[in-house]
């Protein structure tokens, strides 16, 4: 393997010794690579240092002076220790305050210059000036001191043991002994393209800017040096992502031809005809399954836009080519539900079916043994567990987001290379549908079925309840069903929030005349079945439940959906809830009820579930109110860690990365003229490298 002098330890650093490449490594800083691409997250214009008589309240400034008195004061029963200390410069006072930090004492002491930086506030007395916990750093005179003074300056990210100095002046070393040498792998045409300044050029100017001409770009992380960062890592996702698709489209897999006698039956027990989508998604899925080698392909839609019906008909293709397929949900009363819903279809085309959940392991085996059914329905155990398949030709993954790239490889490890198809319910935004699905073929749903009128949204006060006992009663009058959803099973004196159980008795106590069902994670699996089913049978008017039924459940009669405290959930999830209503060509309400206190966010939440019923524009708000690493928790499983790239601020660069990635892999896709740049993925993908070998035919 060719290496370079950037990827040496970085106790080849001047001034880095064992002890301080240990708490280096504590920020993940491994190489002087590592080290030069890990970025200060402000700057400080020290070039404009106010003299302490200009600085003016409310202001946040940087300013110097000398220690001209400090002390330690105690208050509250001495639990509250001040350090104060007093600047002075020129004829003018700063008074600086640190809450329970003793270290301070040994670092501040008399005569000695410090900056500090900080909001500026006006003390008790509103004679002088301070500042309460200031970040700050001690001047000394040494020859150093034009690192840390009268320049735009970094501030890093320091963990205890090494101070904001010592790391600057570590980094200033490495900066200007090692940047030239980290080599820039990205082809010059791509940088030449898209406008990149050169790699060595924005490691200088972010680590040390020469001007404070862009101190705005810069504290703000959008820079164009800080672009070119970023590129640099979504490229090598991107790049990661394009070769993995390439290499799985050489892998050898099923070429099913199926003649569609199965899939045409099907087509006419349904109740339905097929929306234009469905119907192109069908095609594009029948060209995938013809294809000698594996599909991997991803389709999304919005809740209720009919995604089930189209995996069935796939399932029947490669059963009706003397394969089996599966169809693999996120959780066990998802599984129930799925296989409920396509068993009359299975018994009526003469197939067989079987259902593998925890609850029906004493019937079938559960996750282990042998699956010999034609269509098999599970959670994703299905994959993990002891479980082998005869024959599998199709796994349907119902994912709900929760499988990453890694998961998905997992089926190639068990030794089958059948082809694979992703359906998610949450619509998932551009770009990060980009990164998380890169490596697979892409289908989207976006018409839901015709007839279907928009879920009608209110957000109502709890005090609002007669309102409330309205609807509910002219819906179940008209023979119509309605769900609750709370965010407890059961109350607990610290929570203070409604629950199920308790809902469930109010309920009984409200409309004696209704059948209500109860719903939740803690029943037993074939309780929750058998609730289920006198639901889906119009046996239970109001079926009180948590978020167990949050996906797939599919009772077309129901029409009301009332979630209480529906401050307390995602946006995500609250359009999921949404969606288990408006299900048949009735018109369909959600009522959101709030408790106060309704705090800014969760208020946005529910304005924008009034606002729009449109699962992408929901996906859209929901990632900018949250952040991508909240926005993807679990999901983002499989995915290397970003470290200057941020995938809602950078949308528009990940769209360039990822057309030139594709580019560059249509004309070379084993980066064979780029070998630099090829080692390079690979380390950034590191130990998820194993996944591009498993996707190369499964040979390994
Ligand atoms: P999702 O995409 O959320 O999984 P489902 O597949 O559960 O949606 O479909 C939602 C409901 O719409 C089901 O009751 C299904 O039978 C029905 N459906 C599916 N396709 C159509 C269609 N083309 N016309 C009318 N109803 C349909
Ligand atoms: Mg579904």
């Amino acid at each position: 393997m060719k290496s370079s002098s950037t990827d040496l330890s970085i106790q080849q650093v001047r001034g880095v010794g064992p002890q301080r490449a240990r708490l280096l490594a504590k920020l993940g800083i491994l190489t002087i690579r590592d080290a030069l691409t890990y970025l200060p997250f402000r700057y400080e214009d020290r070039s404009h240092i106010i003299p302490i008589s200009e600085i003016r309240p409310g202001d946040i400034r940087t300013a110097r002076g000398k220690v001209v008195a400090c002390n330690v004061v105690r208050r509250r029963g001495r639990k509250l220790m001040i350090f104060e200390a007093v600047l002075h410069d020129d004829g003018h006072y700063l008074k600086v305050k640190w809450f329970n930090q003793p270290f301070m004492q040994k670092h501040v002491v008399l005569g000695c210059t410090m900056i500090v930086h900080g909001r500026v506030k006006e003390n008790g007395s509103g004679m002088a000036l301070e500042m309460e916990n200031p970040e700050y750093e001690i001047i000394s005179d040494d020859a150093d001191c034009w690192i840390h003074t009268s320049r735009v300056v970094p501030v890093y990210r320091v963990t205890e043991g090494i101070s904001q100095k010592q790391f600057r002046k570590v980094m200033f070393t490495l900066v200007q002994e090692h940047a030239a040498a980290l080599e820039d792998v990205v082809p010059i045409q791509i940088r030449e393209r898209n406008a990149l300044p050169a790699l060595a050029e924005s490691l200088r100017e972010l680590h040390f800017p020469l001007s404070a001409a862009h101190m705005h770009d810069l504290n703000g992380g959008q820079s164009r040096y800080h672009r070119r960062l970023a590129f640099d890592e979504l490229f090598f996702v991107a790049l990661g992502l394009a070769m993995l698709k390439k290499s799985r489209k050489k892998g050898r897999g099923i070429s099913f031809r199926p003649v569609g006698r199965l899939k045409e039956k099907l087509l006419r027990l349904l109740p339905f005809s097929l929306t234009t989508a469905q119907q192109q998604v069908m095609e594009q899925i029948s060209s995938d399954m013809q294809q000698p080698y594996p599909m991997h392909r991803l389709l999304q839609g919005d809740v209720g836009c009919g995604k089930t019906v189209v995996a069935l008909a796939a399932m029947l293709d490669a059963v009706e080519c003397g394969y089996q397929a599966a169809l693999m949900a996120p959780t066990e009363t998802l599984a129930e539900q799925h296989y409920l819903n396509i068993r009359p279809f299975i018994e009526q085309l003469g197939l067989s079916g079987d259902l593998r959940s925890s609850s029906s392991g004493a019937r079938t085996g559960g996750h282990s043994g042998e699956c010999t059914a034609d269509i098999t329905v599970g959670t994703h155990a299905l994959i993990q567990k002891r479980l082998t398949f005869r024959r599998l030709g199709l796994a349907v993954i119902d994912e709900q987001h929760k499988f990453g790239v890694m998961q998905r490889a997992l089926l190639r490890k068990k030794g089958m290379n059948p082809d694979v198809l992703v359906m998610t319910a949450t619509p998932i935004p551009r770009s990060l549908a980009l990164t998380l699905y890169g490596d697979l073929d892409y289908s989207v749903i976006r018409e839901r079925p015709s007839g279907r009128k928009p879920i009608a949204t209110t957000w109502v006060a709890a005090d609002r309840k007669e309102e409330i006992v309205a609807i509910l009663k002219q819906e179940i009058h008209r023979g119509r069903q309605v769900y609750v959803v709370y965010p407890a099973i059961e109350d607990t004196e610290t929570s203070g929030l409604r629950s199920a159980l308790q809902g469930k008795e109010a309920f009984e106590k409200k409309f004696p005349e209704y059948r209500i069902g109860l719903l939740h994670g803690r029943m037993r699996p074939e309780d929750r079945e058998q609730v289920m089913e006198r639901f889906r049978s119009g046996n239970i008017d109001i079926l009180v439940s948590t978020t167990v039924i949050e996906v797939g459940v599919d009772v077309p009669n129901a029409t009301v959906m009332l979630i209480v405290h529906a401050e307390r959930f995602g946006l995500s999830q609250l359009h999921q809830l949404r969606g288990r209503v408006g299900r048949g060509t009735d018109s369909a309400c959600c009522i959101l009820i709030a408790y106060p206190p309704i705090g800014e966010d969760a208020g946005r939440r529910l304005s924008v579930m009034v606002e729009t019923n449109d699962g992408f524009r929901i996906a859209e708000e929901d990632l900018s109110m949250r952040g991508p690493g909240e926005f993807l928790g679990t999901r983002q499983a499989g995915l290397p860690e970003l470290k200057n790239a941020d995938l809602v601020k950078d949308a528009i660069i990940l769209e360039l990365a990822r057309r030139e990635a594709s580019d560059l892999i249509a004309h070379d896709e084993v980066l064979r003229k780029f070998a630099f740049l090829k080692e390079q993925v690979d380390v950034f993908w590191n130990e998820k490298a194993d996944i591009f070998r498993q996707g190369n035919g499964g040979r390994k």
